[in-house]
């Protein structure tokens, strides 16, 4: 039989910028919040990458793991507790809701912050994640910067993709968008921005068949033709992969409506899930702007709704 626990006032789950702010918040408002932060993934996405230029107060930029140790750090300071682990299965229908460990341990809590991310989707290339941050990068606004004078591939048909190599056109000396179809898939509007700048060029029907490797970063690609099957080098030694992501929300199906790319919808501005004391925040929501400092933002407006929920129920 599972082991059972008290009733918590809040349970979080997800330790990435949502969860800990989300964490902050609801510790300094004295409700005691217990976070799972993940098995394996402990401080989220950012814990996958080196500098970070953009979040504020860091004038000389600071390091993506220890920027997610300080928000832990900061939570647990205010009584915040963490288990590092995952949450396999969940009940979020009744007053008391519960979550279960790996263990088998069930935790029970009046509200559940949702925070749980979304992963971009990946090529399956060798040395993918090897030179991820090392040339290889699924954020244009994050790592664009560092891009200054490049040669980049964007790989990627939608909106997403000409977005991106449209904004990356501002440091690279040329953008190549790579599409294994001959049409993209993107709006007309952000296909005639694109394909009226001059520093873009497409390569349609092919795709990327290897990443070439020169003192650990990218050094170039192999793109091959999807229709013949033929193989070509390009020297470029950027490659921004856009071609979308997955909200973590498989758990949530079925309890929590979800919208058709399987993100978890809010009534916005709150952050209020279709199930009462249940709240969402950060990437698991948001399809638009996928930053570390919006999805702080997020959630610090779960944590406030949580407690505000909580003070309703008394
Ligand atoms: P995440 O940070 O993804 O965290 C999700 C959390 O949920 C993880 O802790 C995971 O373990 C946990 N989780 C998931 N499922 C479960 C479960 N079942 N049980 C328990 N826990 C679970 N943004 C910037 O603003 N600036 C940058 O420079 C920048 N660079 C980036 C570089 C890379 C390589 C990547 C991948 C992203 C970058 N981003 C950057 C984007 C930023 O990291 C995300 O927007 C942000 O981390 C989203 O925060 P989040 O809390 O919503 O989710």
């Amino acid at each position: 039989m599972n082991a059972t626990t008290g009733i918590r006032d809040v349970i979080i789950i997800g330790s990435g910028p949502a969860g800990y702010t989300a964490a902050l918040y609801t510790a300094r408002a004295g409700l005691s919040p217990l976070v799972f932060g993940g098995a394996i993934f402990v401080g989220g996405s950012l814990t996958t990458t080196t500098e970070v230029e953009n979040f504020p107060g860091f004038p000389a930029g600071v390091q993506g793991p220890e920027l997610m140790e300080n928000m832990r750090a900061q939570a647990e300071q205010f009584g915040a507790e963490m288990i590092d682990d995952d949450i396999v299965a969940v009940d979020l229908t009744g007053d008391v809701k519960t979550v279960t460990d790996t263990a088998g341990t069930v935790h029970r809590a009046k509200t559940v912050i949702v925070a749980t991310g979304s992963g971009y989707r990946k090529l399956g290339l060798p040395k993918e994640d090897e030179l991820s941050g090392r040339g290889v990068s699924w954020c244009a606004t994050c790592d664009g910067f560092f891009f200054r004078d490049r040669d980049i591939v964007v790989v990627g048909g939608g909106d997403t993709a000409m977005e991106e190599a449209t904004f990356l056109t501002r440091f690279a000396r040329s953008v190549t968008v790579v599409h294994r179809r001959s049409t993209l898939r993107a709006s007309q509007v952000m296909q005639n921005r694109a394909f009226s700048d001059d520093k873009i060029s497409f390569a349609f029907d092919s795709e990327v068949a290897g990443l070439h490797e020169e003192n650990g970063m990218l050094s170039g690609i192999t793109l091959r033709d999807t229709l013949s099957g033929e193989t070509r080098e390009l020297a470029a030694t950027g490659l921004f992969i856009a071609i979308g992501h997955d909200p973590r929300t498989e758990l949530f199906k079925g309890q929590l409506n979800l919208d058709s790319e399987g993100y978890l919808t809010v009534e916005s501005p709150s952050t209020r899930t279709s199930v009462p004391g249940i709240f969402g925040a950060g990437d698991v929501v948001d399809h638009t702007y996928r930053q570390a400092i919006t999805a702080a933002g997020s959630g610090c407006a779960a944590a406030l709704d949580a407690e505000r929920y909580l003070a309703a129920l008394t």
